[in-house]
């Protein structure tokens, strides 16, 4: 397998030739290689994206929501082969990628739609003869950045926004991988996205995003990765001006009170925990149970937790994959030993799985000591960490007690204390009851350290829109 750069219509090498070695995470064993972008690479991408804007911006917003609905259409055929790719660099279960492609088409349907419905406004005037128009327009040529843990995903809300509002886009994709990413970018061109408007590039992110964010014909940055990375591209934005979209870490409480439904608490919640591994910003992370039903929740979480089936996400069995690389498993491991070393109980799992590859298997904290590692900062793995509370205002209170502000989850079947949570959490997205985030049609995003702008819903539009106000005296 080998993974070109996409650029201006193309697929290409980096102008030296470089690569990245590609890596199964089930096996540790590199699978292929992906090109290397260049700066002469860089600004070739720069420039399609600028001049393809010119005539993009042009194409009505029904004919780019034509294309971007074939786009979806392709995918959906094309799952198959696209969640093979995706599981072989990634790690996830093959159910789950296929999910991610082909949720991906509603993704591309959604803002196709959606885009068609930003009308602008006509305010009325002071002065006879004066009319008052508020245009919205495309803000222009983007860079966008997306990491591996959902390669299609992420990519596709970034693409999805910004071609239907009239933008062309620079994406640094995933390096991690890239084969399902390129797969998106080659069903998007078979569904007729003209040259310059997309471009894929990969290589070194920091070389990338310093050139590119610092570009002239760039007006706009989106970004999905950790907090850490998150400051330092809005910080250099903000030194050339551009506006930025950051969907940034998160540590999800789940808030579960003694009159809910403890066993689907558990159940929802235990299986969110396992999905990809628990590499998902929006995974939930600290489990705060009221006390009366502590022993209940935590003893049907440990058993879905350790029953989980861990192996390679090719087998249709597999529940859980390995960690996407040996950094994440190391990093898992490392924060349950200081946990553990700081007084907190480990009930299940945190033991490496077979000889080869990144497994590891899922674990369950209890008495974890607030200034562990794992406590403050995001694990971004299978870990789950529990404790008791005693009143709702406890729970609020550690529930709001981090610099994150991403997913947070509750369980509870009082009327009073849902419509409480909905007012006291600080977070972007609130799901009580079920785990009902990352839908198309729904705002996606945090506040806080876990960002600023939303990915999805009409919000999500918005980002790639300008305001222009256009007042005219006819007479
Ligand atoms: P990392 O911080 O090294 O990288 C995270 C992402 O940022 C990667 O996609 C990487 O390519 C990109 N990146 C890193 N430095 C960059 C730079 N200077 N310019 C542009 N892009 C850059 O961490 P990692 O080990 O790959 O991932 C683990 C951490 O990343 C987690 O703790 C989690 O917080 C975060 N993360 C978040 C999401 C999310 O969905 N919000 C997704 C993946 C990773």
């Amino acid at each position: 397998m080998h993974i070109s750069l996409f650029i201006d219509g193309g697929w290409q090498n980096g102008a030296d030739g470089r690569t990245l070695p590609v890596i199964n995470p089930a096996t540790g064993r590199t699978i292929g290689d992906v090109a290397v972008a260049e700066t002469a690479d860089l600004d070739a991408a720069a420039a399609a994206a600028g001049r393809a804007f010119r005539t993009w911006r042009e194409v009505s917003v029904h004919d780019r929501g034509t294309i971007l609905r074939r786009a979806a259409s392709l995918l959906r055929e094309r799952a198959d082969e696209i969640a093979a790719a995706m599981t072989a660099e990634q790690g996830k279960p093959l159910a789950e990628a296929r999910g991610e492609t082909i949720a991906a088409g509603g993704t591309l349907e959604w803002y196709a739609e959606e885009a068609r419905r930003d009308y602008g406004r006509i305010v009325p005037a002071r002065a006879k003869g004066v009319t008052q128009t508020v245009r919205r327009e495309p803000i222009g040529p983007v860079v966008a950045f997306t990491p591996w843990n959902f390669p299609i995903n992420q990519a596709v809300r970034k693409i999805a926004a910004a071609l239907a509002t009239g933008c062309t886009l620079v994406l640094k994709g995933p390096e991690e991988t890239p084969a399902s990413c390129a797969a998106l970018v080659q069903a998007m061109v078979d569904a007729g996205v003209p040259p310059g408007v997309l471009n894929l590039v990969f290589g070194v992110p920091a070389d990338i995003s310093s050139h590119l964010i610092a570009h002239p014909i760039i007006r706009k940055v989106s970004f999905t990765g950790s907090t850490a990375v998150g400051k330092h591209l809005a910080a250099l934005a903000g030194a050339h001006m551009k506006p930025v979209t950051m969907e940034l870490g998160g540590h999800a409480p789940v808030l579960v009170f003694d009159d809910a439904d403890v066993n689907k608490a558990a159940d929802i919640m235990g299986a969110a925990k396992l999905r990809n591994a628990g590499q998902v910003c929006i995974s939930p992370t600290r489990f705060l149970v009221q006390e009366k039903v502590y022993g209940a929740f935590r003893d049907r979480v440990v058993d879905i937790v350790s029953r989980a089936q861990v192996g390679d996400g090719m087998d249709p069995g597999t529940q859980m994959g390995p960690l996407a690389n040996a950094r994440r498993r190391d990093g898992i491991e490392q924060m349950i030993a200081d946990a553990v070393g700081r007084g907190a109980r480990l009930a299940t799992g945190g033991t490496r799985i077979g000889n080869e590859g990144f497994f590891l298997a899922p674990a369950v904290l209890e008495e974890v000591p607030l200034d562990a590692a794992a406590m403050t900062s995001e694990p971004f793995g299978p870990l789950a960490l529990l404790a008791p509370f005693a009143r709702y205002e406890d729970a609020v209170e550690e529930a709001n007690r981090l610099p994150y502000g991403l997913a947070a989850y509750a369980f509870s079947r009082s009327a009073s204390t849902v419509a409480a949570l909905g007012r006291d959490i600080e977070c972007g997205m609130l799901s009580i009851n079920h785990h009902g985030i990352g839908l198309p049609e729904l705002p996606f995003g945090g506040v806080k350290d876990s960002g600023y702008g939303s990915e999805g819903g009409s919000e999500g539009l918005q980002p790639y829109l300008t305001t222009k106000m256009v007042t005219v005296l006819t007479e």
